[in-house]
């Protein structure tokens, strides 16, 4: 183990063979944390040559059991991680309720970004601790399901993640590809769509870094004959509306219904479903289908399904609401919203719910580009009123309009299955 940290802290790369050897002794104590915690931080500094995140990769996978696909056109989908990112909420029922089966494995919330199990625990009952059988069953009768990893699937991912978390070794090109294609590869999804934010609430600022890990995520899955595409989305100001586990989850619930639908929140989620479609092999008229599934109720009927198969009572979204004490934001002058700070968001509105419960959390009112005069709401905070300054100082406002930001930046995948993209 010693001969590997030198090795890796000098620039060198590590054999496969060695890379297995760690990952399984780590998972049998047979190596302590300080050591891994060391290579890791070499790992961060020096990087990771693709073959060694490929072994890694492989070396975290075989640390548990890996899935039979459940069907042939069975996909899955992750996100680098956000701020109200409430994308896997909606988008999992919606491609079920089009037909396509979809088994998602997700995280909790990392930092600033809120983490999709934490939002579906916000709902009142329900669980993500599915055993492999209990989610291969939830999706053949529901069509959908999000759980946890758990100990049974790669589950070297959750004690690396845990040692990467406390020793600032999480933005790590190699260490997240490894990360997440480990997850994936598990989960046993043949189809699989990654959104990768792009913009300063993002694990990678710069489009050309995002890109180089959306460019890793596909050519990962793709060495493990998965069928994969990645977009780069932009996350330099919260996406949706609302921030918070509940109030994602509600947010998700209105989209669904058709009561709401934020611009920013719809230009993801349309993207995302789109290709969770594309990647399934679904053959017809994919954007017809997901709009039919919106406008029927169907994607949304799907959506409580999967919520009531996992523990929620059927009258969950009146059990579950707003925190009482609202408090607005305003602009103190005039001119326009220049910037808001995504990472302030994400770690006050975790704090707010952290001392508050799943009710509390912000509403974002006003949009990077927007005019503003003193008065105009910028955001609600739910729960502790105290933290609205904080909250407004999140909010930069210039004289002059900031130039334009894309919502989608890229968009990559397998050849075969990008020229057969719609990119409208
Ligand atoms: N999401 C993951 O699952 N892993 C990472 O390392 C980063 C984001």
């Amino acid at each position: 183990m010693r001969a590997a940290i030198a090795r890796k802290r000098d620039g060198g790369a590590l054999d496969a063979g060695v890379w297995s050897a760690i990952v399984a002794a780590h998972g049998r104590g047979g190596v302590d944390d300080a050591q891994v915690a060391a290579l890791l931080m070499a790992a961060f500094l020096r990087g990771l040559e693709p073959d060694e995140v490929e072994a890694l990769t492989r070396a975290m996978v075989a640390s548990g059991e890996t899935l039979e696909p459940l069907a042939s056109d069975c996909v899955d989908k992750h996100s680098t991680g956000g701020v109200g990112d409430a994308v896997s909420l909606v988008v999992v029922p919606w491609v079920a309720a089009c037909g396509v089966p979809v088994a998602k494995l997700s995280g909790g919330a990392l930092g600033h970004t809120g983490g999709t199990l934490d939002k579906l625990r916000a709902v009142e009952g329900v669980r993500v601790d599915l055993s492999p059988e209990r989610l291969a069953a939830q999706v053949r009768d529901v069509g959908c399901a999000i759980a946890a990893p758990g100990s049974r699937l790669a589950p070297a991912d959750a004690r690396l993640y845990a040692l990467r978390d406390r020793t600032a070794t999480v933005a790590s090109l190699g260490l997240v590809a490894a990360s997440i294609v480990s997850k994936k590869i598990a989960g046993g999804a043949p189809g699989i769509v990654y959104d990768v934010k792009v913009g300063r609430g993002a694990l990678f600022a710069e489009v050309e870094r995002a890109r180089e890990l959306a460019t890793a995520l596909v050519a990962l899955s793709e060495a493990f004959g998965r069928r994969a595409t990645a977009l780069g989305s932009d996350m330099d100001e919260p996406l949706g509306t609302r921030v918070g586990t509940g109030l994602e989850v509600l947010e998700a619930r209105a989209y669904l219904r058709g009561e709401r639908r934020d611009a920013r929140l719809a230009g993801v989620c349309e993207r995302v479903a789109l290709e969770m479609l594309r990647v399934a092999g679904f053959a017809d008229d994919a954007r017809g289908a997901l709009e039919a599934a919106l406008a029927s109720g169907a994607a949304f009927e799907r959506f409580e399904r999967m919520l009531v198969a996992q523990g929620a009572r059927s009258d969950w979204a009146e059990r579950l609401r707003p925190h009482p004490t609202a408090t607005p934001v305003s602009a103190e002058r005039t001119g326009y919203l220049a910037a808001v700070d995504a990472v302030a968001l994400g770690e006050i509105a975790r704090a707010l719910t952290e001392r508050d419960g799943d009710g509390a959390g912000l509403q974002i009112a006003a949009r990077v580009g927007d005019s503003v005069e003193p008065g105009r709401t910028l955001a609600t905070v739910y729960g502790a009123a105290e933290w609205a300054s904080r909250v407004g100082a999140a909010f930069t406002i210039r004289e002059a309009p900031p130039p334009p930001r894309p919502l989608i930046y890229f968009e990559i995948g397998t050849p075969a299955t990008r020229s057969t993209l719609d990119t409208k």
